[in-house]
């Protein structure tokens, strides 16, 4: 039997926090609304390990959606920040440190000519779309359905994630206009691709796709899919944008584009290059990043872009990765292993289930048929995702509350904290 934890504390502060939050929580997803109950209030992590306010454990698969990557206050993280702050948190002019950040994303990822901090991942996708309509003087853009790019406008539609947590397809606030100039096909389904250039024929500005999407559950690339993406955009002068937001740092070094080999002519980054700060960036091919302003027209700025405690905490970071490849190797060793213990568990289960995985990337989805899109994420069984959800986080295992997120290993993982979450399972699974 699974015993309820108490987490009257959280429930407290829930209550509390919605009287001055909408929501009570500063981002949808946090809010649990999908997998019912109160959100967990965390006062502390360390390591794979969070704290709530009521004093449980939880062996943590969310990583802050990603960025912790080596785990929860990774010492030399924190030290880097400890070292900088007493100099001021922000200046509003120049640093060097934002040049060794620059110079150290582009030695680890291919393709980066010139690269531009900002603030998070929704403002890097936003101003990458603008440029690729700056530069090439067409106004629509192509997503794919499910993927999410961030709240700005042009990216709320069929946008996946947090939205296809609580049912919303349209956004009000977003106008027709903005709507119009984004084009939707569904992932993995390269002929809706090109029909839909054929219809919209010298106006496409930019193709954005997650190489392999993450807020849909973790979704693979079909094989040629991306290839075939890059010759499209080739052939008809678009822009090509992977969104390295969630993949970024993780999948690799270079991320998605050298682990898949191939380059697009924009890229953007989030949480892995923040370390938890908040912290994006977009780059590129020269010829299409110098239309930036003040090199261009095409403006774009910030007041805290390049902030040096973000920056030293990122630098920090990026270069234990760089200078570590084994990393990878461990983060894809343990989820391999996580994958196949929960695949023994879920095939002796007798009901339909899909594990998907990519790297430290990896999802369950309760479905019969496999995932290969937002369609059939969307199609699984969202009931026994919630049941799931709650047996494990009484278990002290944090999952993402939501069917349509991926989850992120850290490397502070123990292997016993892989069997511990296989047990989890297991008894979860045999509860129902
Ligand atoms: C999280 C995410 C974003 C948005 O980043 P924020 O920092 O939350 O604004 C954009 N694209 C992808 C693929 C993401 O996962």
């Amino acid at each position: 039997m699974i015993m309820k934890m108490n987490r009257t504390n959280s429930a407290s502060l829930f209550e509390r926090a919605q009287k001055t939050i909408p929501g009570g929580v500063n981002s949808p997803v946090r809010a649990f609304k999908s997998v019912g109950g109160h959100p967990v209030f965390i006062k502390k992590a360390k390591g794979a390990y969070l704290y709530d306010v009521d004093g449980n454990q939880y062996i943590d698969f969310i990583a802050s959606w990603g960025p912790m990557i080596l785990g929860h206050a990774y010492a030399p993280v924190v030290e880097a920040i400890q070292e900088y702050a007493p100099y001021s948190t922000s200046y509003g002019a120049p640093t060097e440190l934002e040049i060794e950040m620059a110079e150290l994303i582009c030695s680890m990822t291919p393709g980066i000519d010139l690269i531009r901090m900002v603030s998070s991942g929704t403002e890097a996708c936003m101003s990458a779309i603008r440029l690729a309509r700056g530069y090439t003087g067409k106004n629509k853009i192509i997503k794919f359905e499910g993927h999410y790019h961030g709240h700005a406008d042009s990216f709320l539609v069929k946008a996946g994630s947090g939205l296809a947590t609580f049912n919303i397809q349209t956004v009000p606030g977003v106008t027709a206009g903005v709507a119009n100039d984004t084009l939707v096909a569904p992932y993995n389904d390269l002929d809706a691709v090109k029909k839909l250039i054929g219809e919209n024929k010298g106006e496409i500005a930019a193709i954005i796709v997650e190489p392999v999407a993450g807020n849909m559950g973790c979704v693979l690339p079909a094989t040629g899919f991306l290839e075939g993406l890059r010759k499209i955009c080739d052939e008809e002068s678009i822009v090509f944008i992977f969104d390295e937001v969630m993949t970024g740092f993780r999948l690799s070094a270079g991320g998605a584009q050298e682990k898949l080999g191939i380059q697009a002519d924009l890229v953007t980054y989030g949480k892995v290059i923040g370390a938890g700060m908040p912290v994006g960036a977009f780059g590129g091919k020269q010829a299409i990043m110098e239309h930036i302003a003040p090199l261009g027209n095409v403006y774009q700025a910030g007041t805290l872009s390049g902030n040096p405690i973000a920056m030293i905490a990122g630098y920090t970071l990026l270069k234990e990765l760089k200078s570590n490849p084994h990393i990878y190797e461990e983060l894809n060793q343990k989820t391999a292993y996580l994958h196949q213990g929960l695949e023994k568990i879920l095939s002796n289960w007798g009901q339909p289930y899909v594990i998907n995985r990519f790297g430290s990337m990896i999802s369950i989805h309760f479905s019969d048929h496999p995932v290969t899109d937002f369609a059939t994420a969307a199609s699984a069984n969202n009931d026994l995702f919630k049941k799931y959800f709650h047996a494990m986080l009484d278990q002290g295992i944090y999952l993402p509350p939501s069917a349509f997120e991926s989850w992120f290993l850290n490397n502070a993982l123990t292997y016993a904290d892989l069997d511990k979450t296989i047990e989890a399972t297991h008894l979860a699974l045999s509860s129902f």
